[in-house]
């Protein structure tokens, strides 16, 4: 006992699923203190992991093994500790993976390496050529030059350079790491507000300045000026010395973005995203645990950087579902958002043209504060929608484009304006049977249709990546030439309109286009510069960009999404075809939008039509709260999946079976998930549902406990305030 009490253990969260932080022995002459990133062994290896608040807990000192090193680098703050202790709280993940997104930068534990630079000195060398002229004429502006950097902006061989330096006419001096980005100026180049965003920069700025915990959701029409709006907030929050991130739901994809900021700050943000090179990751982590970088564009994993001074979050398009993530730690970034700035005591920001039900419910019960923005900056008017009813203008036969609409198209063209397609399907169709026998392709380990991929010649699984060639001939019957696509993804609307405009410049933009995010870049700019005349596109269209001669969106099935029985279906139907839609009429040009659709009476499109999206709100939220939905109700999803469908049902009834007995939740289920097989993988679902008020954590922990122990072909997943339900 009395050697215990001399050993120093302190407790360290490790990127595990463990329960809690294990404890560490803290080295005779070593400093640590909550927050301070270190390494220690971890069974045979050696991790970073995070020194944690409070006791190191009693442990065998015989069995404590020490710190292996603490890293030169700002402690991860207070605040964000106690964020990562709530997320996994709430979303019942161990502590452990949630700290692991705090971590996700190794190499930049350690402070970035000075450079080692030349400078010039008073000395003169031996003699003098005209090689030698050239470095020293470069060097004598005062400067520190990288040796490289010197050589070939004098266009000379390094050697000259190195002779230089033998002589003393050049020193060695270290150059510390350059900033990612330079500082932003909050009074740098502000735009003439107009006297609708005059009114809401100033009510916005008004919460904003007080500097203290509140919520404000911005709720314009696209194209309104949201982002001029908030810029003023941003600007305020700079000007009193806090970082501020902006969550993005496409950033890698909103390059135009930057630019804009640059124009308003004078500096660009700083990025952060999966897309980012690693090594750009890793000076970022860094610059921002130093406070150097003051202002983040990121995708929601942003959310996980150590800010020591963080002061106001900014999540634009905050209905987006990209900003829920379903792997690992199920969170969904905008709501994790707020929770962070009430840890934080500073404000937010929810930006949206279209507000997720939860947060005009929040807004409209007086918890967040809304500020409406009516109408388009300057003379830009909304597109005119309407519906094209399919049961009346038909297609032509094999054809998914009905003749209003090509007609659109045409006189588009020919005005010299662009035109954007919309389907929100990836691929050349999503189904291929046979004519003779009807055989269906389907996914060997998931069950779902494989999509055709023609551009690549393959049968695709958009669930597992599972791929095949196309067979000339049906595996079933054997006969040949009669495998038949049925209905449309974008590949088979773009073979159509190159055949229908063939001198049209046509673009086809989706997720799986070979080349990547630097691709998708280039011709998204192509597209803003005028170089296509018909753009046809996924979802990734719909996010953010401006596109000055576009004047005509069809959205070439407005049906799908809708038939699906999701609850949030509606919902989610209305804000991205509000959103495609809204990519018209930037400018001052007339412009339409066009739905194709077999439900013209539907209220998701007569919303878009009318443009009437109140009585669509009111609608939806009396319906939602008829059936005790989100947000007047609370949900979990908990799935089950298993390698047998026996497995994963009956370890799913058994779960069920230890949920305990609470008046105001229930167990709804096992039933098969909607995806009832993913990956070889059998899953089952249950739905807990609670009142608003239910202690649904508590709940799930009790029931988890109880319920048997996941054997390790058994894998249980929940997912608190799950998307679809
Ligand atoms: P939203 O975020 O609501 O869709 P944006 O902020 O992107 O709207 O504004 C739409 C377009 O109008 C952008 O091209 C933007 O540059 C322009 N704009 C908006 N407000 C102003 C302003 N006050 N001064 C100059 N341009 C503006
Ligand atoms: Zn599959």
């Amino acid at each position: 006992m009395q050697k215990f009490l001399q050993t120093r253990a302190v407790p360290v969260m490790v990127p595990m699923p463990a329960d809690g932080p294990y404890s560490y022995a803290v080295p005779e002459g070593t400093a640590v203190e909550p927050g301070s990133i270190v390494r220690v062994p971890l069974g045979p290896r050696l991790v970073a992991g995070v020194v944690w608040d409070g006791e190191g807990g009693a442990v065998d000192p015989k069995k404590l093994r020490p710190i292996d090193h603490v890293f030169d680098c700002p402690v991860v703050p207070e605040e964000m500790r106690r964020f990562v202790d709530w997320v996994a709280s709430y979303t019942l993940t161990p502590p452990g993976l949630v700290a692991r997104m705090i971590l996700r930068a190794p190499e930049a534990f350690d402070p970035e390496p000075w450079i080692e630079g030349l400078r010039k000195t008073a000395n003169e060398p031996d003699r003098m050529t005209e090689a030698r002229a050239k470095v020293l004429a470069l060097a004598d502006g005062g400067l520190t030059w990288t040796r490289s950097g010197l050589a070939h902006a004098a266009g000379v061989s390094s050697t000259v350079v190195e002779g230089l330096r033998a002589q003393g006419v050049l020193a060695t001096e270290m150059i510390p790491p350059r900033p990612v980005v330079a500082r932003p100026d909050p009074g740098f180049g502000k735009n003439l507000l107009s006297p609708d965003q005059r009114q809401a920069a100033a009510e916005l700025c008004e919460t904003v300045g007080n500097g203290g915990f509140a919520v404000t959701l911005i709720d314009g029409v696209t194209g309104s000026g949201k982002t001029e709006v908030y810029f003023e907030a941003v600007a305020s929050a700079i000007s009193a010395g806090k970082q501020v991130l902006i969550l993005l739901p496409e950033i890698a994809l909103t390059q135009a973005f930057l630019e804009r900021f640059h124009d308003r700050f004078g500096a660009r943000p700083a990025e952060w995203h999966s897309d980012l090179p690693p090594r750009m990751r890793e000076r970022v982590w860094r610059q921002v645990a130093e406070g150097q970088v003051r202002v983040v564009a990121g995708a929601r994993s942003a959310l996980f950087l150590p800010f020591p001074e963080l002061g106001l979050i900014v999540v634009d398009e905050e209905h987006d579902p990209a900003f829920k993530q379903e792997d690992r730690v199920f969170y969904n970034a905008r709501d994790m958002v707020v929770v962070r700035a009430r840890i934080g005591d500073f404000p937010v920001v929810l930006a949206s043209a279209t507000p997720s039900i939860e947060t005009r419910v929040n807004a409209d019960q007086g918890r967040y504060r809304r500020i409406v923005l009516p109408s388009r900056f300057a003379n830009a008017a909304l597109p005119d929608i309407r519906a094209i009813d399919l049961r009346r203008s038909a297609p032509a036969r094999g054809s998914f484009l009905s003749p209003v609409l090509l007609e659109a198209i045409g006189s588009t063209i020919a005005r010299g304006e662009q035109a954007l397609l919309f389907l929100n399907r990836r691929g050349y169709a999503p189904l291929t049977l046979c004519r003779v026998c009807g055989h269906r392709f389907q996914c060997p380990s998931c069950s779902a249709w494989l999509v055709e991929h023609r551009f690549r010649g393959q049968l695709l699984c958009h669930h597992c990546g599972h791929h095949e060639a196309r067979p000339e001939a049906c595996p079933e019957c054997g006969t040949f030439d009669h495998l038949v696509a049925c209905g449309p993804g974008i590949e088979r609307v773009a073979e159509e309109t190159v055949a229908l405009f063939p001198d049209a410049r046509v673009i086809v933009l989706s997720s799986d286009m070979l080349g990547g995010v630097k691709r998708l870049r280039l011709e998204l700019d192509a597209i803003a510069k005028g170089e296509a005349d018909i753009v046809i596109g996924t979802q990734l269209v719909a996010k953010g960009h401006n596109f000055p001669n576009m004047t005509l969106v069809g959205v070439v099935d407005a049906d799908l999404g809708l038939a699906n029985g999701d609850p949030r279906a509606a919902e989610r139907t209305f804000q991205l075809l509000s959103q495609v839609t809204g990519r018209a009429g930037r400018t001052g040009k007339k412009s339409i939008g066009l739905l194709q659709t077999f439900q013209p009476e539907h209220p998701v499109v007569r919303a878009l039509v009318s443009g009437d999206a109140e009585t669509f709100y009111q609608r939806e939220i009396a319906e939602r709260e008829r059936g005790g939905l989100p947000p007047f109700g609370r949900l979990a999803s908990i799935i089950v999946s298993a390698g047998t469908r026996g497995e994963a049902e009956e370890h799913a009834r058994q779960l069920r079976r230890a949920a305990p007995q609470a008046a105001d939740i229930a167990v709804l289920g096992p039933a098969e998930a909607p995806l009832a097989l993913v990956a070889g993988r059998h899953r089952f679902r249950l739905l807990v549902h609670g009142e608003r008020r239910s202690d649904m954590q508590g709940f799930l922990r009790a029931m988890l406990n109880a319920g048997p122990k996941p054997r390790r072909t058994v894998r249980v997943q929940v997912d608190v305030d799950p998307q679809s339900f």
